[in-house]
């Protein structure tokens, strides 16, 4: 029997059910295919830091299948197109991948399993529980955060699955080179995609000093490395799995005893397993301005106050230094992703897509239920029970950052402007 696994945003050995399902044929083929390069929201392709950090994950995976004398095909083109064409070349019996969530990713996988000409089977996604484990029907899924909460954390997450002993060999196809990333990372944040990275920042972090123990003091640090984990880039690319962290915090609670800290870090482990139940939940509406629900905001679209937004050159300061620690990183941490999202959706009136679509490109640990589902929670159109989050700018600046360092650090104090330089018929203002 030979096998196709098509990795999405699974790239890993170790607890991976679909990869897993496919350890007893007698050859394999695996593939990934490169990201699509669709103009969305005023964006296309995607930034330097997010591609090197993707790279990186692929060359390791890569390198840990060539120790298993196996290898990775890595194409550019349309799944939709390509699978079946390769399904015929190397005479696939199968072909298995994971359930990546959002829109274009399941439509993407009906035209597959359409034009394949052999079974599709679909695997469970980087989540702590499966679908058949949730006390609910998807369709009755609690719309907001703390209810499904209530509902699942006091489940057993089961324990990560180890990589199989043994793969089958590849077809004979030829493999083609992966390339190298334009960008190295960025001194502010210095971590490589690939497994074997994201371990060794998972074992520092839960380790006896490591920092889950005082997480929830430190998490609304603005630097990567120092308050939170920087676990995320490798759970969007799935490079970790969601239960080898869990896993992770347990092990550290069982040794060092658990406090309000390591149960916050479990808790935001829920709150990601709340978006990507929602965005399978929501499918299309994920990206719709008013959400599920419909509930349409006030918006314009003013040009020049986006494009200083996504420049980090507004009269903000804070948001400029976050905005330009997101560039130069690719990472910004949550409390100033919520930060820099009121200041587009508040101050500047922009509709909230074009500030996901801008995460999208540039967030090394861009994933698609989070972003959009965070993003709807800002914006008031989402999961938040208090209707949006309208922070005030000066008071944020104040609490997290109060003399100024991180702003200092990331250029943020910029020369005022005006806030218009034209009238509502596009004449320039006088003195502006
Ligand atoms: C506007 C906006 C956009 C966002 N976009 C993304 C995104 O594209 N990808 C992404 O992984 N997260 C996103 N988040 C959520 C959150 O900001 C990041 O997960 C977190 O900052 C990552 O840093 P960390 O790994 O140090 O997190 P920690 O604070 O150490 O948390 C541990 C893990 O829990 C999960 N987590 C924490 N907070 C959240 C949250 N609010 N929602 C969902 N999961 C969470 C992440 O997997 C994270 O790695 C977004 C938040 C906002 C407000």
């Amino acid at each position: 029997m030979t096998g196709i696994y098509w990795f999405q945003n699974d790239l890993r050995l170790q607890d991976n059910p679909g990869l897993d399902s496919l350890s007893t044929a007698d050859r394999l083929l695996l593939v990934y295919f490169w990201p699509r390069n669709q103009p969305w929201f005023h964006q296309t392709g995607i930034g330097g830091q997010r591609f090197r950090f993707l790279v990186e994950s692929l060359q390791a995976l890569r390198d840990e299948l060539r120790a298993r004398g196996q290898d990775l095909l890595v194409l550019e083109g349309n799944p939709e197109q390509a699978l079946p064409q390769l399904a015929g070349q190397v005479g696939a019996d199968i072909v298995a991948t994971s359930r990546a969530a959002g829109y274009y990713e399941r439509l993407t996988r009906e035209r597959v399993a359409a034009r394949l000409g052999v079974p599709l089977q679909v695997h469970p996604g980087n989540t702590l529980l499966r679908e058949n484990h949730l006390p609910f029907a998807l369709e009755a899924m609690p719309a907001q955060f703390t209810p499904f909460r209530q509902l699942v954390e006091s489940l057993p997450v089961p324990a990560p699955v180890p990589p199989a002993r043994k793969l089958p060999p590849p077809p004979d196809i030829a493999f083609l080179d992966i390339g190298k990333p334009g960008v190295k990372p960025h001194p502010g944040l210095p971590i490589r995609g690939g497994t074997a990275s994201g371990w060794r920042r998972l074992g520092q972090w839960t380790s006896g000093d490591g920092g889950v123990a005082s997480y929830k003091e430190t998490r609304d640090c603005l630097d990567g490395l120092d308050g939170s984990s920087t676990l995320s880039p490798w759970l969007a690319h799935g490079c970790l799995s969601a239960r080898e962290v869990a896993a992770a915090i347990s092990a550290h609670e069982a040794i060092n005893g658990g406090n309000e800290s390591t149960r916050w870090m479990m808790f935001e482990l829920w709150w990601r397993e709340f978006f990507y139940w929602r965005a399978i939940r929501d499918d299309v509406n994920l990206f719709r301005p008013g959400g599920a629900a419909g509930k349409l905001r006030r918006c314009t679209f003013d040009p020049r106050n986006f494009a200083r937004w996504s420049k980090g050159d507004t009269n903000y300061p804070l948001v400029n230094a976050l905005i330009r620690q997101l560039l130069a990183t690719g990472w910004m941490s949550n409390r100033g992703r919520q930060v820099a999202a009121s200041c587009l959706v508040n101050e500047y009136n922009i509709d909230w897509r074009y500030g996901a679509a801008f995460f999208e490109k540039h967030l090394i640990d861009f994933d698609v239920a989070s972003n959009y589902g965070n993003w709807q929670y800002l914006a008031g159109v989402g999961a938040d029970p208090r209707g949006g989050r309208h922070f005030n700018l000066e008071k944020q600046a104040a609490q997290f950052d109060p003399e100024g360092l991180f702003t200092t650090k990331w250029g943020g104090f910029r020369p005022k402007q005006p806030d218009y330089v034209t009238d509502a018929a596009d004449w320039p203002l006088p003195g502006a």
